[in-house]
């Protein structure tokens, strides 16, 4: 069976990569059947955060990408990560090392000097316990291969290897007993039986290491995939400029929708023939590593927000009433009550063609969810000065007279109005746009007059003749 994993350090939010490497895992997992697993990496204890967390596992709900079985906390199995260690020791595949930090210090910069690397030089590697120093802690280190070469079969990268040479005994424990993040995260990965390890490249160097950890303590290798970085457009590494920020600065600042951000996601660096709009049903069918790209890919916002529009689009009325309500509720400064948000849920089908983002749909549509008396803007006062004013006041009462209340009959009443007193429509839908909507745009007018009601247009259009 397959498992995968999303292996999150909760440093800060879950930035639009690690949503992308989420989204991979979890698709991959889908399609095959299997397991998708989340491990919070919270070994750092001075830079994990509670408020971290929450944002990632908030994110990745907003995301759907959610987990099978229980969330496994990295540095609640510290002591796992010790026994290994220990077993290592035991069978003399790790060894104690008690190199001073001047001695550290001095490797380091001859390997500047010479313009190379730090490498450990294994000084302590095949030393007798006899000539520890006294009162020294040790750390532990792992015997590594000194000849040869450690080959990753990696399923986007292809065959990758390194010499071991080059591969220095990486430190398991440290000096007071701590694991590392390079044993505990191959502790983890076998423990929770991961199959594929799928995540950003920059990680690729590690897993040369890691694989000699997994091999030293007998343990089956999972397959890597190691896939490319998101690029901003213009190729340089994605910066915040560029939009690595966090999910929840995509979906409360910029107005995403979920789907259309997780489309977008998968997108980027994952391709099914020229197929843009992709749903998830359809994403789990076709997902596979094979079709995940070599090359980094480049974010791109127009594209994004094509997405979105045509997710939003294609939405439910009241999913999206339901996600704009308290956005227009805080913006206002309101409570948007039941009878609004149905009155909200009408108005989407007329708003929904034009919006490309949530925050956009929120903005145009608020009018409706507005207590009275309106506010109106500085176009739409004009449009009801004196003869604009005077206007209304007779179609109101034309109005008042209707015995039903649908766009049709409003139309052919107001056009009727118009014609009978030799006044240009626009002299009386203007008007009453503005006394209904506060505004010079809005929906059409007759629309909005039938979604907002009887009561509620007669009211707005009594407040400001
Ligand atoms: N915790 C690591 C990170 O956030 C990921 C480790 C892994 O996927 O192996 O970058």
């Amino acid at each position: 069976q397959v498992v995968t994993r999303f292996a999150p350090s909760p440093t800060g939010f879950l930035h639009i990569g690690g949503a992308r490497t989420a989204l991979f895992n979890w698709l991959f997992a889908k399609h095959h059947g299997g397991k998708y697993l989340l491990r919070i990496e919270d070994t750092d204890r001075k830079r994990s955060t509670p408020e971290a967390i929450e944002a990632i596992i908030d994110g990745l709900d907003w995301l759907g990408l959610n987990h099978d079985d229980e969330i496994t906390y990295q540095f609640s199995r510290a002591e796992r990560h010790q026994q290994v260690a220990d077993q290592l020791l035991s069978e003399g595949k790790a060894y104690h090392c008690y190199c001073s930090p001047q001695e550290l210090t001095e490797m380091r910069e001859t390997a500047r000097a010479e313009g190379r690397p730090m490498k450990y030089d294994g000084r302590w590697r095949d030393r007798p316990a006899s000539d520890a120093p006294e009162g020294v802690k040790p750390v532990v280190r792992l015997k590594m291969p000194q000849e040869g070469e450690t080959l990753i079969q990696d399923l986007v990268q292809g065959d990758v290897t390194v010499a071991n040479s080059q591969l220095d005994d990486m430190v398991l424990l440290r000096a007071d007993g701590t694991p590392t993040y390079m044993l505990s995260v191959v502790v983890d990965d076998h423990d929770m039986g991961i199959t594929h390890i799928i995540r950003g490249d920059d990680h690729l160097t590690n897993a040369f290491r890691q694989t000699q950890l997994f091999k030293a303590m007998g343990w089956e290798l999972p397959h890597f995939a190691h896939i490319p970085l998101i690029h901003g457009a213009d190729g340089a590494k994605l910066s915040k400029r560029h939009g690595a920020l966090g999910v929840e600065a995509y979906r409360d600042e910029m107005g995403y929708l979920p789907e259309a951000l997780r489309n977008y996601l998968l997108r980027l660096g994952w391709g099914h023939g020229d197929e843009e709009v992709i749903s998830t049903e359809q994403a789990i069918e076709w997902f596979d590593i094979d079709g995940v790209g070599k090359s980094p890919s480049r974010f791109d916002f127009a594209k994004l927000e094509n997405l979105n529009g045509i997710y939003i689009r294609n939405a439910d009325d009241s999913y999206l009433a339901d996600i704009i309500s308290p956005i227009i509720s805080e913006k206002e400064e309101i409570t948007v009550s039941a009878e609004q948000k149905s009155v909200l849920v009408k108005g989407m089908s007329g708003l929904k063609e034009r919006a490309k983002t949530i925050i956009d749909l929120a903005d145009s549509a608020a009018f409706y969810a507005r207590n009275r008396p309106l506010q109106l803007n500085d176009k739409a006062k004009k449009l009801l000065s004196d003869e604009g004013k005077e206007n209304l006041k007779n179609l109101l009462t034309v109005l008042k007279s209707l015995s039903t209340w649908e766009e049709e009959l409003l139309e052919n009443t107001v056009k009727n109005f118009a014609e009978e007193n030799e006044l240009k429509l626009g002299k009386v839908a203007q008007p009453l746009r503005a006394a209904l909507s506060g505004s010079n745009v809005s929906p059409g007018i007759f629309e909005v007059m039938a979604i907002l009601g009887r009561d509620e247009s007669i009211n707005r259009i009594t407040d400001q003749v």
